[in-house]
């Protein structure tokens, strides 16, 4: 939904981070709260109090989350799967893995993992909120454990929702691809599941705001709309993955790229290549020797009155690890440096000469391709 997200720490080697949508909905969480549920359950304490205990039900929460997520992680790790980073979206978290699990098993055991931490989390609180009653702690502190153990309870039966990649669509998917041992189709039918559930989950919210619950509808809304987008998304990603599995750059490049020479004008190189190829970046050589790359973006703040003086030698940039890659380096790999670069076009070096380059815009073509061909 939202593709701004915030690092905020480190633990166990994890970066534990939020989508921007996470701070909207702790806000909510907050406010209604403080707003809502405890001074429905807890009437005549002060205002102030009540945003006290919103707040410290909201971080509670977060908390919970986080542990949620580690569990999955923990699972997956000891599983010797890698996960890089936590990320909290809009109601729950994201254990973001490098790769995705390699057995039925795995994936069974790493997605029940988190459910099971939140089961006991509501049980944990469930306990102290009872001893909170019975040794007569102060009400904002029973009010926040009875809080927290529903809230968890809550999230470990909203996280069973059978609609990928929740964790109840990833225990769908596990079952299923053990089931059929196929990765690929349970895939495809978790995914039909998740998209039927998301439909309904969008029509009870439009059921609940024709009953007059606006806002509980929107809920609804929301999230059967989230779901619908993550299930798509990640159908799509399986569908990628299997396109590109065991294909190196080298299966990719364009063996015969335009070459600019180096004593040409700016002039020259704008109506001569630029306004010709499009490209946003060739690679200069003299002598079959590379001497680097020129980008339309370099050139950008020269004036138009100096194009006919200057060369383009004077604005090459080096060849080097930033932006060029070898011709045996793993497609997913290419495509990772291409994202964190942000370089659609890299030079393919192979013992300092140039083979090739590659570029993003063939890499989609034969992405969309094989997908029209293939489905
Ligand atoms: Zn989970």
């Amino acid at each position: 939904m939202f593709k701004k997200k915030i690092d905020l720490f480190k633990l166990f080697g994890f970066t534990v981070s939020v989508d921007a949508s996470w701070l909207i909905i702790l806000f909510l969480v907050v406010w209604s709260l403080a707003k809502g549920l405890f001074p429905y359950y807890y009437p005549e304490l002060p205002e102030r109090t009540y945003w006290f205990m919103g707040i410290i039900g909201a971080i509670g929460l977060f908390v919970s989350i986080i542990i949620h997520e580690f569990s999955h992680s923990y699972v997956a790790r000891i599983n010797g799967l890698r996960i890089s980073e936590i990320t909290l979206f809009i109601f729950g978290g994201v254990a973001r893995m490098k790769e995705e699990p390699g057995s039925a098993k795995v994936e069974f055991r790493m997605a029940i993992a988190g459910p099971i931490a939140s089961v006991a989390l509501s049980l944990l609180f469930a306990g102290l909120y009872l001893l909170s009653n019975s040794l007569g702690w102060s009400t904002p502190t029973t009010a926040i454990l009875g809080y927290l153990s529903g809230i968890n309870m809550l999230l470990a039966v909203f996280n069973m929702i059978p609609a990928f990649p929740t964790d109840g669509g990833r225990i769908l998917r596990s079952i299923l691809w053990w089931k059929t041992g196929d990765i690929y189709l349970a895939t495809k039918i978790a995914s039909r599941v998740s998209i039927a559930f998301s439909f309904a989950i969008v029509f009870i919210g439009f059921l609940d705001m024709a009953g007059g619950n606006f806002i509980g509808g929107l809920w609804w809304i929301l999230i059967g709309t989230f779901l619908f987008n993550a299930a798509n998304m990640s159908y799509q990603n399986i569908l990628i993955e299997r396109s590109l599995k065991g294909k190196t750059v080298r299966d990719f490049m364009n063996p015969n790229p335009i070459i600019v020479p180096s004593d040409i004008t700016l002039r020259e190189f704008i109506e001569k290549y630029v306004y010709r190829y499009h490209y946003k970046m060739f690679p200069v050589m003299d002598d079959g020797r590379v001497l680097g790359i020129i980008t339309a973006k370099n050139i950008k703040t020269v004036p138009r009155t100096e194009w006919d003086n200057r060369l383009v030698r004077e604005f090459i940039q080096r060849a080097g690890p930033e932006n060029s890659i070898e011709p045996d380096t793993d497609i997913k790999t290419c495509l990772s440096k291409m994202e964190r670069t942000g370089l659609t076009r890299l030079l393919v070096m192979e013992d300092g000469k140039l083979v090739g380059i590659v570029t993003l815009k063939d890499l989609l073509e034969y992405m969309a391709l094989k997908m029209e061909l293939e489905e």
